[in-house]
């Protein structure tokens, strides 16, 4: 059987979220995200979540050491057995040193290419759900009912902590600091596939299947 172990590179507001989901439905395999882990933990209280909490809402990423933790823990349930869609990890060296230390091959990393004006434009307008995590852009893909989430019909869509403008410039600096080196590292071990990230969804999704044979 085929496995895909695949990995979503790319700045903050690409679009590996969506993306990431996207394939993670027609694989059948797990989205295994970062963020999502991180804010769940924040939502019940817990001692992670509270570690968490303060650089996640400066924009800043979280210590390695942590996020290294909560990856190993979930790539070891069972449904990730036949492969997995890891969104927003590694971000940085050492946890991409980490990851390949777990004995992780991935065999693909797509890297979702967006100008950093592009980045700031998306993430400004970006409102979430904070019952479900659905993202929605205030003018180019809003809600069918203002302030309703289409996905689980809550009321009372928010803009992200770190959705301000200040974190959107922090967590820019972070990403070209610590997290772009990681294309060359990638690029390195021949499993970069490059995507452009500035078409429609659906036009990056089929370039994301088309590149890596999904
Ligand atoms: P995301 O939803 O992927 O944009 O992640 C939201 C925030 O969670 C980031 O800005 C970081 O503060 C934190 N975070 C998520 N993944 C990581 C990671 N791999 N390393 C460090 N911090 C992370």
């Amino acid at each position: 059987m085929e496995t895909f172990r695949l990995m979503m590179l790319g700045p903050p507001g690409a679009g590996k979220g969506t993306q990431a989901k996207r394939l993670a439905d027609r694989l059948e395999i797990p989205h295994v995200s970062t963020g999502d882990m991180l804010r769940e933990a924040r939502r019940k209280g817990t001692e992670l979540g509270e570690k968490a909490a303060e650089y996640m809402e400066a924009g800043r990423l979280v210590p390695d050491k942590v996020v290294i933790g909560i990856v190993r823990e979930r790539l070891q349930e069972d449904d990730a057995e036949t492969g997995f869609i890891l969104d927003g990890f590694p971000r940085t060296r050492p946890q991409a040193e980490a990851l390949a230390e777990m004995g992780v091959e991935l065999d693909a990393v797509v890297n979702i290419d967006v100008s950093d004006d592009e980045v700031v434009n998306r993430l400004g307008g970006r409102l979430s759900c904070p019952n479900c995590g659905a993202v929605y852009h205030r003018d180019a893909n809003p809600p069918a009912v203002d302030d309703v989430c289409d996905k689980c019909g809550s009321e009372g869509l928010i803009t992200r902590e770190d959705d301000r403008p200040e974190a959107i410039r922090e967590r820019l600096e972070e990403y070209h600091k610590k997290t772009a080196p990681l294309i060359e590292f990638y690029e390195q071990r021949g499993v970069l596939e490059n995507v452009n990230g500035e078409a429609s969804p659906d036009e990056v999704a089929d370039a994301i299947v088309e590149q890596i044979g999904a």
